[in-house]
């Protein structure tokens, strides 16, 4: 069996004509953050348009299918690397590649017409595709000149794609400058036939990565909306209920202690009210900073509600629980708010409860909670009330009167 390699070519420009298309057309269905898509179905169709003149050497002049099909490819393996650094929201100055690509039309030209030498231009265009795919491999995994491990494993699998289609272009050159080529393009020879077998390849598999790449970027930012409150940075209502169901049934089974601290911040709608909604919004984060020096290995902690917070303790009984909000309560009115007019005081009132057997699950404890932080505000605020049905618990634990915690 023979490869036809002119056939190939032309499945290169197909695959990369087809690919580009698809890419613009779902280039519109991804949110603005993701970027790079367009450009790279752009690099797409270039290197469609390139190829197509390649395939055509012997029926157009030598100046369209080799010395433009090759600049056009050399912009597009460029454009491919520009959508790379967009997707990574990183900066590129194109104006040096506009020099250095009229540089390899020039050197395409003399290679061509002046001094006529397949394999010189075979060197630079696979010296062009070697450091340009290994450049994206490269920025994938430093993009900010830091090693960065990439978040998912699409983009991991892309380094090793970028690196691979390199160190492939790279054996070509090393194979042209070793060995005498033939001189024409489309005589068979192994080489190029797997050479050219392998371009077609490496377009299907890198545009699709791409894609994908986009599609984990989505992913990602969707799981970390899902998980996070986008104003403090925590964990959401829906992320500390998913571990805190955990907790509870390990809990549960294990028979160790578990905690819930519910926090409120007390008279929150005056301080929106006197510092306005941004002035709210640093105190919650003021707040957020000052319960986080608390946090401890295996604690849960996130916003609860609007200004309510719900810290989870596991191996933590009611005495714990009782001491941990009782500092945390002091933490945060001992930190106050800075402002134009001067600092402004804050204080957050909590309801406790610890784990029982009568709870069935995590809401019931949660509302025991709940109840208790109600009885803190009926009492005036700023303060930490123990849900009367883990009291009896506290009794068992506690080696002092309980007047002296609550
Ligand atoms: P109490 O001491 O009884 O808790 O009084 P409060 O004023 O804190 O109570 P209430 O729960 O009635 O008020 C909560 C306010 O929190 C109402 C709402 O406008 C405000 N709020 C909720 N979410 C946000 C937010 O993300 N930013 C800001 N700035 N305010 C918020
Ligand atoms: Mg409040
Ligand atoms: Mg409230």
């Amino acid at each position: 069996m023979q490869l036809d390699v002119r056939t190939i070519v032309w499945l290169i420009a197909l695959s990369s004509l087809m690919t580009g298309l698809a890419m613009f057309l779902v280039a519109g269905s991804f949110p603005e953050q993701v970027r790079g898509i367009r450009r790279w179905a752009w690099a797409c169709l270039m290197h469609a348009l390139g190829w197509s003149l390649v395939a055509l050497r012997g029926a157009i002049p030598d100046a369209l299918s080799i010395v433009a099909a090759n600049t056009l490819i050399a912009a597009a393996t460029i454009a491919n690397f520009h959508a790379l650094l967009d997707f990574l929201h990183l900066r590129f100055s194109p104006r040096p590649f506009y020099a250095f690509l009229l540089v390899i039309a020039a050197a395409l030209a003399f290679w061509t017409f002046e001094a006529p030498d397949m394999s010189a231009r075979i060197v630079v265009m696979s010296a062009i595709s070697a450091g340009f795919l290994g450049l994206c491999g490269t920025r994938l995994i430093f993009p900010r000149g830091r090693f960065e491990w990439p978040r998912g494993i699409t983009q991991r699998t892309m380094i090793l794609g970028f690196w691979g289609c390199s160190l492939a272009a790279a054996l070509r050159l090393w194979h042209t400058l070793t060995q005498a080529p033939s001189q024409n393009l489309f005589t068979f020879n192994w080489v190029e036939g797997l050479f050219y077998g392998g371009i077609f390849i490496q377009i299907l598999m890198l545009t699709f990565g791409f894609l994908l790449m986009c599609n984990e970027q989505i992913i990602n930012e969707w799981k970390r909306m899902a998980t996070f409150d986008p104003l403090t940075g925590i964990w959401n209502r829906a992320a500390i209920e998913k571990s805190g169901n955990h907790a509870f049934e390990q809990a549960k089974r294990s028979g160790a202690p578990l905690s819930v601290l519910l926090g409120d911040i007390d008279y929150f709608k005056s301080i929106n009210d006197t510092l306005g909604h941004e002035g709210g919004d640093r105190a919650l984060r003021l707040v957020v900073d000052t319960l986080q020096n608390f946090l401890r290995a295996g604690d849960i902690m996130g916003r609860y509600g609007g200004e309510e917070f719900l810290f989870i303790a596991p191996n933590t009984n009611a005495l714990d629980a009782l001491q941990l909000a009782e500092r945390l309560r002091l933490a945060i009115s001992q930190t106050p708010l800075e402002n134009t007019g001067g600092a402004m005081s804050l204080t957050v009132s909590f309801g406790v409860a610890q784990l029982d057997e009568a709870d069935s699950d995590l809401h019931a404890l949660i509302r025991r909670a709940d109840i208790a932080l109600y009885r803190a505000k009926e009492q005036g605020r700023n303060r930490v009330v123990l849900s009367e049905a883990s009291a009896p618990t506290l009794k068992k634990v506690a080696p002092f009167p309980l007047q002296s915690v609550i």
